[in-house]
């Protein structure tokens, strides 16, 4: 068995049955990707949209793929027709997008919005007050899917920052909840060195990346 077969199943086993992975395969070639889905993966993250419509066309149909990077509005058009989740939702321009582009293909875009909760400025997501008040406005993106919230903590050897701002996350998603109902059940938090506290923390989607495919 290869490694990237024994770590998929190293997550899998690791996980309760209401946490999902995420297999974050950004740069590393399809026949890796291949290998994971033979270990029975179907979920797999990217961060660069040409990349993941490549990947899309050379890998199984059945794959799940889910962008999990910072998503320009003008880039949204190329993976709307066969993304399953966007993670990282992170700006009202793109929030847009998405529901111009599911009116268009006649289908609901099932995203997350980003949280920003980490202490570094250079993180991308929302404020408390900004999402609630996309929450208020929810009526106007018709052909969005307000699935949950992805959240990212501090780059940091800190636990119990760490700690925190998942809490953060998930303090915010539950108020989020109220807003937009029984759909809304995704917190999408959790990296290859922090997952976890993530999933003691609320997580049902962990990204990770290079404890399973190396380092980039
Ligand atoms: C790259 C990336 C990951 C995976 O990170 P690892 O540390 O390699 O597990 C998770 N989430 C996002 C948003 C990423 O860009």
């Amino acid at each position: 068995m290869s490694n990237i077969e024994s770590q998929i199943k190293f997550y899998t086993e690791q996980f309760p049955s209401h946490v999902k992975l995420v297999a974050v395969s950004k740069t590393k070639p399809a026949s890796d990707l291949q290998l994971a889905y033979n270990a029975g993966q179907r979920v797999f993250g990217e961060n660069y949209v040409q990349e993941l419509v490549d990947k899309h066309e050379q890998l199984p149909t059945d794959i799940q793929w889910h962008f999990i990077g910072n998503l320009q509005s003008n880039k949204v058009k190329y993976i709307a027709p066969f993304v399953a989740l966007i993670h990282g939702v992170n700006s009202i321009s793109t929030l847009k997008e998405i529901d111009k582009q599911g009116k268009k293909l006649n289908k609901h875009i099932d995203i997350l919005l980003q949280l920003h909760v980490a202490t570094e400025e250079s993180k991308f997501g929302f404020s408390e007050e900004e999402v609630l008040e996309i929450a208020s406005q929810k009526e106007s993106y018709s052909n969005v899917n307000f699935r949950g919230v992805m959240g990212m903590a501090s780059f940091t050897e800190d636990q119990s920052l760490i700690r925190k701002e998942f809490q953060e996350v998930n303090r915010i998603f539950s108020m989020l909840k109220l807003h937009f109902g029984e759909s809304f059940n995704e917190i999408s938090t959790g990296m290859s060195g922090d997952w976890k506290i993530a999933v003691e923390e609320g997580s049902t989607l962990v990204r990770i990346g290079s404890a399973i495919f190396g380092s980039r």
